[in-house]
Parts: C-alpha cells; structure tokens; sequence
C-alpha cells in the first residue's frame, strides 16, 4: 500500500478549478518529484495535500487515514508537512526559535531535532542566535527545510525549494534530500528545473493545466516525452 495517495483530486479557487482529477503516490522511502511550467498546479496541489486547501473526503490518504477533509496543523500531527514556497520565515525570531515552531503539536517522536537540524545544516548551528532577516536566501531556506523536519514527517512537502538561489546553493540545499530520506523520511519535491528533479527523483510526475500528463522512473523518460507534457505535444 502507497504510504500517501490522492484520489481523482480537483481543486478549486472561487469559480476557477485548479487540479482535474489528480492521482499520484507516494511509498515508504521514495522520493518523487513534480514538475510543471508556472500556473501547472503544483503549488495547488502541495495545498491540497497539506490541508492548506480543504478538499473532500476521500481525496487523499495517508496509509489506511483519510486525511483529505482534514485541518492542516492535524494533518501535520499525522506526518505530512510542508516546506511552503516562499520560505515563510519569522523574520523577527532567531534561527533557533524559527526551528523550534516546528515542534508545536508535534506528535511524533523520531529522527529530527536541533542537534540533528545542526548536524545536517552545519551553518544554522553558527547562525542560531541570528534573526531570520539577517540570513541569506540560501539559510533561510534551509531553516524553512529543517522547521518543517522538527515535527519528524513521515512525507516533507518541499515547494520549489531552489527558487531564487544560486546554483551552487543550490547543490548545497539538495545534497540534504538523500539525507532526509536516508533518516526515514518520503518527500515529495515540486520543481521547475527539470534537470534538478530527475537527479533527485525516484519517479517524476509531470502536471499541465490541473492535469498529471507524464508519470515514471526518470531513466524511463525520454526528453520529448518530458518536453510535450510539460508544455503540451506540438
Ligand atoms: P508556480 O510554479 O508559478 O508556483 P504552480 O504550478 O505551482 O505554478 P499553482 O500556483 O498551483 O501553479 O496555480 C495553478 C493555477 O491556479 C494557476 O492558474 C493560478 O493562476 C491559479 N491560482 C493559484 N492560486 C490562486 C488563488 N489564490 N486564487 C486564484 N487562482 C489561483
């Protein structure tokens, strides 16, 4: 049995729907990656599993659990978290206490602690005291990865972690992800960097318009068949 499944999942905002039917999974110790132009619905769709976004029952399962129409803090204390885009730091607390935010409701013990977050980020040890303004693009982001690690998740929605870094922090912040998984944990990785996803990737799942148009292994996955679900067969 899938750890995480959604079932036929839409999305709506307002008049306007967002995701058409959306089937992935996820298993024990995968990695998957979503890819997708802008507007794809890959945001939506990390809302919608996250409970950001309240969806019908039924939508989405975590084992046997029907999490779909549950509260997002609950669906937390069930292991699923989410490295939301944006990074969505508190800029005015230190490094320590944004890392520590992390741990409210947390229900599961496991892997994940600041001695751990430390042993991962080396740098967030040094900077502890720093407040969140004070850290550059690539340390904020590693803090938004690590608070969302201190409720020890069984599946880290991580959104377009790379966005607006340097390619060499870049490598940096994905060197972690076999780490994650490696301490037990599923993660999900939605990126528009192609290249990025398929290094890091068990399986791809790429999406258009609200749709999952392309799914398997990445060395299943021929560059056209990316290209045409990606932007649509020319
Ligand atoms: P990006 O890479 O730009 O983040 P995405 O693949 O994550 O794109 P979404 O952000 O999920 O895509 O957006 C999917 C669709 O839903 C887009 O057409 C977008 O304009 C629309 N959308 C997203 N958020 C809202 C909102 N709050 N209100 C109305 N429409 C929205």
């Amino acid at each position: 049995m899938a750890l995480l499944a959604t079932h036929n999942l839409t999305a709506h905002y307002g008049d306007f729907q967002a995701l058409f039917g959306v089937d992935i999974e996820i298993n024990e110790a995968e990695t998957i990656a979503i890819i997708g132009a802008n507007g794809a619905g890959k945001t939506t769709l990390m809302r919608s599993i996250s409970g950001v976004l309240r969806n019908a029952p039924q939508m989405v399962r975590l084992e046997t659990a029907e999490i779909g129409s549950a509260p997002a803090d609950e669906i937390m204390a069930q292991g699923v978290s989410m490295v939301p885009e944006g990074r969505k730091l508190f800029p005015s607390l230190t490094v320590e206490e944004n890392l520590l935010i992390g741990t409210y409701g947390r229900k599961i013990d496991g892997h994940w602690t600041l001695e751990t977050i430390y042993d991962l980020f080396p740098i967030l040890k040094e900077r502890r005291n720093s407040p969140g303004t004070a850290l550059s693009g690539g340390q904020q982001q590693m803090v938004a990865i690590g608070r969302a690690l201190m409720s020890n998740p069984r599946v880290l929605l991580c959104d377009e972690i790379s966005l607006g870094l340097a390619p060499v922090v870049i490598k940096d912040i994905y060197k972690s992800i076999p780490k994650i998984k490696a301490a037990g944990a599923s993660l999900i990785v939605v990126e528009q960097d192609i290249g990025q996803a398929m290094a890091v990737a068990d399986r791809v799942y790429c999406m258009m318009e609200g749709r999952i148009t392309l799914s398997g292994r990445p060395d299943e996955l021929s560059r056209d068949d990316i290209h045409n679900a990606y932007f649509g067969a020319s």
